[in-house]
């Protein structure tokens, strides 16, 4: 299977680890929308969120709790986003489920 974030996690594409345990492995986007801008996705190759079932629950709140380790590893006091882009609409490009950490900016939306 050819996939980028697979690749990355096995270490085949170099990355900068900025959290990791035996579930998650997270690192920094390619094209950062922030100053902090750390992409959070499990070891386990899942397409989406849409395509995780009930046994992946607990996985899924795990995703979420790394996401606050990073953002408190990265001082985002201040508040930060977590985004988790599913399906075609929803805007997603990388078919391996993972979550966006973005802060170090103001995130209002609308802005102002
Ligand atoms: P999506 O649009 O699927 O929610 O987000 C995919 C994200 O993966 C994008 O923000 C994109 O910049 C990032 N990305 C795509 N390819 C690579 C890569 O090879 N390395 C890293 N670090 N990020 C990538
Ligand atoms: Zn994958």
């Amino acid at each position: 299977m050819d996939c980028v974030f697979c690749s990355i996690v096995a270490g085949k594409i170099p990355s900068t680890p900025v959290y990791q345990d035996d579930l998650v492995y997270a690192f920094p986007d390619l094209h950062p929308q922030a100053p902090v801008h750390v992409l959070i996705v499990p070891r386990e190759h899942i397409r989406s969120l849409d395509d995780s079932d009930a046994e992946k629950r607990a996985l899924l709140g795990h995703l979420l709790g790394s996401a606050v380790e990073v953002a408190r590893q990265k001082g985002l006091g201040s508040g930060y986003r977590v985004v988790v882009n599913t399906g075609e609409n929803g805007g997603q490009t990388v078919d391996h489920l993972h979550l966006h950490l973005l802060g170090g900016r103001s995130m209002h939306w609308p802005p102002g």
